[in-house]
């Protein structure tokens, strides 16, 4: 074997035993969130924190470094699975290892603690508590960005973490546009003062109910129940531990019929993406989605696009009845339309309609920008955010907790994730234009027929995995960037619709 032969199967080697761990690490996860016993909780955090220190070993030491070195000089030899794997280990590698090990290991004591603190913060609605910690925080942010090195602004680093290739040029083009748009059309939403009834979705839905319901809709949209596992647990999520392992998790409220549904369509799209990549990249570091931005993209398409359109509700809604016959009967397609997609200006993010979502999100971004760059303190931070409430939401928060205390993220120093949820809108948005070129996308979801979307998108994304970077494959399905045009007109057509506006 040559240098090269030999670097590159001591490279496979340790990714496969990384991952062999991290899918541990994941079931220990699973077990935590969907029922375990509290009282195990030191000991798997125990068995959680002895499998990631093997995993930094495996990736970390003199023998990968070297194995690295060989094979970025000899990348035209690799074939393309392989030279993408190396080039993401490379990246990977270089944040691990370019922050000075202390450092990196204190920024993780202050980041256990501000989540902590922040929890306390929220609970006593007083930001004067978690104010030392963010601002330590950001310090941290900005001395590793200037230890990892990065072009034009230190965001750009952050954001890249998530959405490779993303810039701050490039979201500021894309916020502009929302902004522009989207602030003019809840304005009008709002002065046309429509009322939508909404309280039928909170009688009484049996829970098994509910759950029977949802495999329904995961198994119709092309989730295979088979290779994966619907359960429940405080806050839903998706685990892609393998292709052949792919689990979710939704939360059945008996007074909220629309909360577990959608929440089941949303993680349904994770997980489709994550039972479609190639087989060939099984076991392997490209059985991933591409970025956190695409990632979302597929939960947003299910959700958004597809299980809460009207034409869906064509096919949907008697089945929905004839389950609950009692709570539904009495309720038409179009006001069960109306219900789910009603328009409410709302302090809290995670609680927000399709509409306002997006603001929640853009001026999360504008704040971590002006975070990182030092246009906004720290300091003003309670009063920079009520008045962008007040600007685009036409609200005022009554205080922090319901306020800039609400998420989670800051306390634990992930900027540049936000702006990947309101990416994830525009993608699906852009996916499904393009998609209705070619498919009778209202025909097909009059009939709950998910078939031809969902190998619309194996073929188009979930195959390639994390193979291809987000903004190659947007060109190759749509031969364009990404671009907030398709979201912004799908938002306007379908509220324009909803509002009766002209
Ligand atoms: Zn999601």
């Amino acid at each position: 074997m040559t240098q090269m032969e030999t670097a590159l199967s001591r490279f496979k080697e340790a990714l496969h035993k990384i991952k062999a761990l991290n899918y541990s690490s994941s079931m220990l996860f699973w077990d935590a969130s969907t029922g375990a016993p509290k009282s195990g909780a030191d000991a798997r955090s125990q068995a959680i924190g002895v499998l990631s220190g093997y995993q930094y070993q495996l990736m970390v030491n003199p023998q990968m470094d070297e194995d690295l070195n060989v094979l970025m000089a000899n990348l035209t030899a690799l074939n393309e699975q392989d030279r993408v794997m190396v080039m993401d280990t490379k990246k990977e590698y270089d944040k691990m290892t370019k922050i000075p090990m202390d450092e990196f290991q204190k920024f993780n004591m202050l980041i256990s603690k501000s989540s902590m603190v922040w929890e306390k913060a929220k609970e006593q609605s007083d930001f004067q508590l978690f104010k030392p910690y963010l601002t330590e925080v950001i310090d941290y942010l900005l001395k590793f960005a200037a230890y990892r090195g990065y072009e034009g602004h230190p965001y750009n680093l952050y954001i890249g973490d998530f959405e490779d290739g993303m810039t701050v040029d490039a979201l500021n083009t894309f916020f502009d546009e929302l902004r522009e748009r989207i602030v003019p059309l809840l304005k009008r939403i709002a002065d046309k003062n429509k009322v939508i009834d909404t309280t039928f979705l909170n009688r009484n839905f049996p829970v098994d109910l509910q759950e029977k319901v949802s495999k329904e809709l995961l198994a119709m949209m092309g989730f295979d129940l088979e290779r994966g596992l619907l359960e429940e647990s405080v806050h839903p999520f998706t685990m892609g531990a393998d292709i052949d392992d792919v689990r979710l998790t939704t939360h059945y409220y008996e007074d909220d019929l629309a909360s577990a549904l959608f929440s089941t369509a949303h993680e349904g799209g994770h997980a489709i993406y994550e039972q479609n990549f190639d087989r060939k990249y099984q076991g392997t570091p490209l059985a991933s989605g591409t970025s956190n931005g695409f990632h979302e993209s597929q939960s947003r398409i299910y959700e958004n696009n597809f299980c809460k359109s009207r034409s869906f509700l064509n096919f949907w809604f008697p089945v929905l009845q004839e389950t609950f016959p009692e709570q539904l009967g009495d309720v038409s397609a179009d006001a069960f339309y109306e219900a789910i997609n009603r328009v409410e200006p709302s302090l809290i993010r995670i609680e927000a309609d399709e509409l306002t979502y997006s603001l929640h999100i853009m001026m999360r971004y504008e704040i971590e920008l002006g975070l990182i760059d030092g246009s906004i303190k720290v300091e003003d931070l309670p009063q920079v955010w009520n008045q962008k409430v007040k600007d685009y939401l036409g609200i005022e928060p009554p205080n922090d907790a319901k306020g800039v205390l609400q998420d989670v993220h800051w306390s634990e120093a992930l900027f540049g994730y936000f702006p990947t949820y309101a990416l994830g809108s525009a993608y699906a948005a852009q996916l499904a234009h393009y998609m209705s070129k070619e498919i009778d996308l209202d025909g097909c979801l009059s009939r709950g027929d998910f078939e031809p979307l969902t190998k619309w998108l194996n073929e188009k994304v979930h195959q390639y995995g994390a193979l291809i970077k987000p903004n190659a494959l947007i060109q190759q399905i749509t031969g364009e960037s990404l671009n907030s045009k398709y979201y912004c007109d799908y938002l306007e057509a379908k509220y324009s619709a909803l509002y009766g506006l002209n």
